[in-house]
C-alpha cells in the first residue's frame, strides 16, 4: 500500500468486506513520493507555452486556459488561447467585450456557454474584486463558470495555494495508486481525492507545479489504456501495479445516455438570400447563427417549424443533404430541406432573423455544426 498516503485517510484495498485499512501518516514517504513525481515532471514535461517562464503564472491567463481546455484537446485549444490573450490581454479588456465578440473568438471550440461564462467572470472580477482575480478557491468558485477544478488550478498555479486540481487524469492516477475504484465523472470521488491530495500539496514548495505534475503523469504515463508502469516514477508506491491490474482502475465511469435525434434544417431562399436565425442565448448553441432548425419527435417538419418557430412553410419531402453532429448528451442527424413560404420571416424589429447571401454565410458567428451545413448548402447550390 502507498506509505505516503496521509494517516487519516482510510482506504479499502481488497480486504474482506467491512475491514478497512488505515494508512499511517508518514511525512518522509510523502516527501519521497513528491520528489520522485516532481523530478520526473521537470525532466519529462511537455513543452507548453506557459511552462517556458519559471515561477507563478498570471491568474487571468490560467483562468482562460483552464476554461478553454475543459473538454478540448490541448492541440486544438492552443491557437485559440494565443489569439484570445492577444485580443484580450487583461481581465478588464475581456470584461468590455461583447457577446458577439467572445462567441466569434470561440468559434470551433464548442461548448459556447464557456465563452459567455468567461466574459461574465471577467465582469464579476472587475465589478466585485477591483479587477484582481481572487486568490481564495472559494471566491474563485463564485465566479461564473468556475468549478472546483478551475478554482484550484488558478489558486495553485497563480498564487501558490495548496489546492489540488483534480481532473479525470488525476482521478485515474490516484485510483490506481490506491487500487480503489472511482467514478471519474463523480463529484464525490473528486472531492474525496482533493481531500486526500491536500497534504501532498501542503508540503510542496510549488503546489501549482505539483498539480501540473500529477495531471501530466496521468495524461502521458498513467494513460487509460496501456499505462507505462516501467517508466512511471511512482511505480513503487502503486498498489494497482503491484497487484498487476492497473487496467482494473478506476473502473467504469457513469456514462450519460446519448440520445439520437432527428432534426430538420430549413433552407428557405428569397431573392438570392437565405433565411437564418440567431438562436436564443439560453438555447443549445445559443447566440450563434444557423438555418432555422428544430428537433423532430416523430412529427412532420412543417408542423414543428410552425409550432416552435412560427414559420408557415411547405417543406419539400426529400432532403437535399444530411449533416451529423454530436453534443455531450445527444447526437443530431440534421436533414436539410428546401421549403416555400414564410417570405416575410425576418421582417420587423426582431434581430433574431436575417436574410443573408449564400456567399456571406461563412462570415456569420456560428458553430461547427452550422459550418457543416454552410458547406452542404454551397455544395448543393453548385
Ligand atoms: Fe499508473 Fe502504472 Fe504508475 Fe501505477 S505504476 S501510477 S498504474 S503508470
Amino acid at each position: 500500500m502507498p506509505p505516503w498516503w496521509p494517516g487519516e485517510v482510510k482506504v479499502f484495498l481488497g480486504s474482506p468486506p467491512g475491514r478497512r485499512v488505515s494508512l499511517p501518516a508518514a511525512p518522509e514517504d510523502t516527501r519521497a513520493f513528491h520528489e520522485a513525481l516532481v523530478g520526473w515532471f521537470e525532466a519529462h514535461q511537455r513543452e507548453l507555452p506557459w511552462r517556458v517562464e519559471a515561477g507563478e503564472q498570471e491568474a487571468y491567463a490560467v483562468l482562460v486556459r483552464e476554461v478553454m481546455l475543459q473538454q478540448t484537446r490541448m492541440e486544438t485549444a492552443l491557437p485559440y488561447l494565443e489569439a484570445w490573450l492577444e485580443r484580450w490581454p487583461t481581465v478588464e479588456a475581456l470584461a468590455g467585450a461583447s457577446e458577439d465578440e467572445v462567441l466569434d473568438a470561440w468559434q470551433g471550440l464548442g461548448y459556447y456557454n464557456r465563452a459567455r461564462w468567461l466574459a461574465n467572470a471577467a465582469r464579476q472580477v472587475v465589478d466585485d474584486h477591483g479587477g484582481k482575480i481572487p486568490r481564495d478557491p472559494n471566491e474563485l468558485q463564485a465566479l461564473s463558470g468556475v468549478g472546483p477544478y478551475t478554482a484550484a488550478a488558478v489558486a495553485s498555479m497563480a498564487y501558490g495555494a495548496p489546492a489540488p486540481a483534480v481532473d479525470g487524469n488525476v482521478v485515474r492516477l490516484v485510483s490506481r495508486l490506491q487500487a480503489r475504484r472511482a467514478d471519474a465523472a463523480s463529484e464525490d470521488a473528486k472531492a474525496r481525492i482533493r481531500d486526500e491530495l491536500t497534504p501532498l500539496l501542503q508540503q510542496a514548495d510549488d503546489p501549482g507545479q505539483t498539480n501540473e505534475a500529477l495531471m501530466e503523469l496521468g495524461a502521458t504515463v498513467c494513460t487509460p489504456r496501456d499505462p507505462d508502469c516501467p517508466g512511471c516514477p511512482v511505480a513503487s508506491w502503486c498498489t494497482a501495479h503491484r497487484q498487476g491490474d492497473p487496467g482494473g482502475y478506476p473502473g467504469e465511469a457513469t456514462r450519460a445516455k446519448v440520445h439520437e435525434l432527428d432534426v430538420v434544417a430549413l433552407w428557405l431562399e428569397r431573392a438570392g438570400q437565405v433565411l437564418v436565425r440567431r438562436r436564443p442565448s439560453d438555447a443549445l448553441l445559443g447566440g450563434l447563427w444557423g438555418l432555422p432548425m428544430v428537433e423532430l419527435d416523430g412529427q412532420e417538419p412543417s408542423q414543428v417549424l410552425e409550432e416552435e418557430l412560427g414559420l408557415k412553410v411547405d417543406v419539400e419531402p426529400a432532403p437535399v443533404g444530411h449533416v451529423r453532429h454530436a453534443f455531450t448528451h445527444k447526437r443530431w442527424t440534421v436533414a436539410i430541406h428546401r421549403a416555400k413560404g414564410a417570405g416575410d420571416a425576418g421582417e420587423g424589429a426582431s434581430d433574431e432573423w436575417a436574410w443573408v447571401r449564400l456567399e456571406d454565410l461563412e462570415g456569420l458567428v456560428s458553430s461547427t455544426l452550422d459550418g457543416k451545413v454552410w458547406t452542404k448548402l454551397c455544395h448543393s447550390e453548385a
